[in-house]
């Protein structure tokens, strides 16, 4: 199985640059996450694929009846926390009222709830053991917040690759880790953001087929800005401008070659069949 993942944030969604906008302004901002929304499920329905998205709380604030339109079209909701804010800086107290009102947010708008989150910029490090425990804490039974290999922000090069289950003192928790492929002792991902965007699609379409014959699921992560080329620029230095924006034009005809190939479920279905072996 493979599991196609967004993260719904908007365009200046940005971590780890001094030019990313503070959150008091963000309401000023250009707004072109509605849109992107709509080019994503326009593609996804045609292709009858389902995805895992990732709601940033402060999004769903703001467009509730979007948030309604995506789970009534049967994509699952989950969290992406409030504010954006990666654990690390945040801290223990801070990561915890900020995913908490994430959850809220989300189950108030759906009436449903939310059994998934993921951390802003994949930011898990070796320095917050804590995570996992608040996660679960809030009321989540599954992660997908760990990329397993050396990031600019965030991963755990040491990591498991596979699924598996954390426990923690209020109850176990399935860990989806973002996909990588070993290549000569070094793991790389072609799944998502600036690494789906610069791979071409023959590497992917091998790296899927690999975690595949590892048995492993492909997790696919993409944004709204990334269908969005036009989207306004920040000025970011030199090595966030280049991972954020390079190759933005690839990401449609990616997203529509992958659903056009692939099979993909929803998160919270790979947890039940986990139950259903534990
Ligand atoms: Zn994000």
């Amino acid at each position: 199985m493979n599991y196609l993942t967004i993260d719904v944030e908007e365009w200046f969604h940005i971590l780890d640059d001094p030019a990313v906008p503070v959150i008091s302004v963000w309401s000023k901002l250009e707004a072109r996450l509605p849109r992107n929304i709509e080019r994503i499920l326009s593609i996804l329905d045609e292709n009858k694929v389902k995805a895992t998205m990732f709601w940033l709380g402060w999004a769903a604030e703001k467009y509730p009846a979007l948030v309604r339109r995506c789970a009534d079209a049967g994509h699952e909701i989950a969290s992406h926390g409030y504010a954006h804010l990666l654990a690390y800086e945040a801290g223990r107290e801070k990561f915890r009222e900020d995913i908490q009102r994430g959850k809220k947010i989300l189950e108030d708008i759906t009436g449903k709830e939310v059994s998934g989150f993921r951390a802003a910029g994949f930011g898990t490090t070796a320095d917050t053991p804590w995570l996992f425990d608040e996660i679960r804490a809030a009321g989540f039974v599954y992660d997908s917040s760990v990329f397993p290999a050396k990031r600019g922000h965030g991963g755990i090069v040491d990591f498991k690759r596979e699924p598996h289950v954390i426990y923690t003192p209020d109850g176990s928790l399935l860990e989806i880790p973002q996909s990588v492929v070993e290549i000569c002792g070094r793991r790389v991902s072609f799944f998502g953001g600036v690494y789906l965007r610069i791979a071409p699609v023959f590497l992917i379409k091998w790296g899927i087929s690999k975690l595949h014959k590892e048995g492993r699921p492909a997790v696919i992560y993409i944004h709204p800005r990334e269908v969005d080329p036009e989207h306004p620029r920040l000025s970011l230095k030199l090595h966030r401008r280049f991972k954020s924006y390079v190759n933005l034009s690839s990401t449609v005809p990616k997203l529509k070659w992958l659903c056009e190939n692939y099979k993909f479920g929803l998160m919270k279905d790979f947890l039940g069949t986990v139950k259903r072996e534990g």
